[in-house]
């Protein structure tokens, strides 16, 4: 059998087969979150779009300030101001715009209004208190660039702009299929003898559906070669991708690789990563595919580190692999593996910075390694571990 291949050579093998993205579609404000930018997008206003007060006051000329001023308007937000009578003061409030003529806002807390006069108490600098113009985003700057995974704070910025719909990718449709004849459905009860439930289904569900993109449930495939076949042919012409879980390793039940291989191609099988050996990649019916690992930790591990790179470049985003961070080791390992090993593990703040501790079963079949910890950490092959050594960790929450 061939060696296992590296995972960093596997990742990349996946990213550079990414078909191109998807069409675009425009998309309003509301549902955009989470789909990906097609073009850039140009400010055609200035964010804000003219002076206005940071504080409630008094709008003046600085160098007016210390005298007594008369108040010759009142400004709130919402309002269109005349320009400041020379010599004198305009009542203003936050957001309101500052009126021509006014260089500076003297904070009410410093001002003492008497019978329409008011007298400043503290020093008043040319710009105290404004935000001008253009000072969040100028006219013409390019806000968000083409291949941007739009986020909350983003919907915020494009609204700014006065964007009311944004040109995004079409969300790819992602077909899933949990293989085994073992699996029943939740809410299914009770188990028969050799049953489980199945729990990759709604895992990578929710993986999918979290990367924006759209489920084509599958279901569940019984382990037969004619089973596996008729489900990946209708999984690949119903979707954009298609990925299964269970049934890619080398036993005698595994049928998917066999079937990928008729039906298809394989271009990559087998990788030194632990959990997740047996990831398979390459295409049904020239849809391409994404042979997961039963255990619901290689499934959920290979999903994050493969699948979801892969997944986001076919979308057409720009940024594709999580932020990886390094930490101290809490732990040590005298016990070295051949593979490259994602640990899952707690990152807490420690004494000397960030702190990871493992979960302490790392198994591949217990998913609650993965719900009871906030991050994987990565032991490369052939690595012991030292507490205090340093080890790359990435957030689970940059990861799903
Ligand atoms: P396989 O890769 O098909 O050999 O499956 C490896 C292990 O993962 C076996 O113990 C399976 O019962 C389990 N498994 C496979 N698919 C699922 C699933 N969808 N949900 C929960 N466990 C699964
Ligand atoms: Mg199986």
């Amino acid at each position: 059998m061939k060696p296992l291949l590296p995972v960093d050579e596997a990742l990349a093998t996946l990213l550079a087969s990414a078909p191109p993205p998807p069409a675009s579609e425009l998309r309003c404000l509301q549902t955009a979150c989470g789909m990906v930018l097609a073009d850039d997008v140009i400010a055609s206003v200035a964010v804000p779009p003219e002076d206005n007060s940071a504080m409630d006051g008094y709008a003046l000329r600085a160098r007016d300030a210390t005298a007594p001023l008369p108040v010759s308007q009142r400004i709130a937000a919402g309002q269109a101001p005349e320009p400041l009578m020379p010599g004198t003061a305009a009542r203003i409030f936050t957001g309101a715009p500052v009126p021509a003529g006014a260089d500076a806002i003297a904070i009410q807390e410093q001002c003492v209004e008497v019978n329409g006069t008011v007298v400043i108490q503290g020093a008043v600098q040319p710009g105290d208190n404004i935000r001008p113009c253009g000072q969040d985003i100028p006219a013409g700057t390019r806000v968000l660039a083409r291949g941007r995974r739009l986020r909350a704070e983003d919907m915020g910025l494009l609204a700014a702009v006065g964007l009311a719909q944004v040109p995004v990718r079409r969300p790819l449709r992602v077909a899933l299929l949990a293989t085994g004849d073992e699996l029943v459905e939740p809410g299914v009860a009770p188990l028969r003898a050799g049953q489980i439930y199945n729990s990759n289904r709604y895992m990578l569900a929710a993986l999918v559906r979290g990367l924006g993109m759209q489920v084509v449930d599958c279901g569940r495939v019984a382990d037969t070669p004619e089973a596996t076949a008729a489900a990946l042919v209708q999984a690949a012409g119903s979707a954009d991708c298609v990925i299964s879980s269970g049934g890619v390793s080398v036993g005698d039940e595994d049928h998917v690789r066999h079937q990928v291989e008729r039906l298809g191609s394989l271009s990559l099988w087998r990788l030194a990563i632990k959990p997740g050996k047996p990831l398979a990649f390459g295409e049904v019916a020239g849809v391409p595919f994404l042979g997961l690992p039963g255990n619901p930790t290689s499934s959920f591990v290979t999903f994050c580190l493969l699948a979801r790179p892969f997944l986001l470049r076919y979308q057409g985003a720009c940024d594709v692999e999580p932020l990886w961070l390094r930490a101290r080791a809490g732990f040590s390992r005298a016990k070295p593996d051949s593979r490259q090993e994602y640990l899952r593990v707690s990152v807490s703040a420690g004494p000397d910075g960030p702190l990871v501790v493992p979960f302490a079963n790392q198994s591949s079949g217990v998913l609650s390694s993965v719900c009871y910890s906030n991050a994987l950490a990565c032991v490369p092959p052939a690595t012991c571990v030292v507490e205090g050594d340093w080890l790359d960790v990435a957030l689970l929450d940059s990861l799903c």
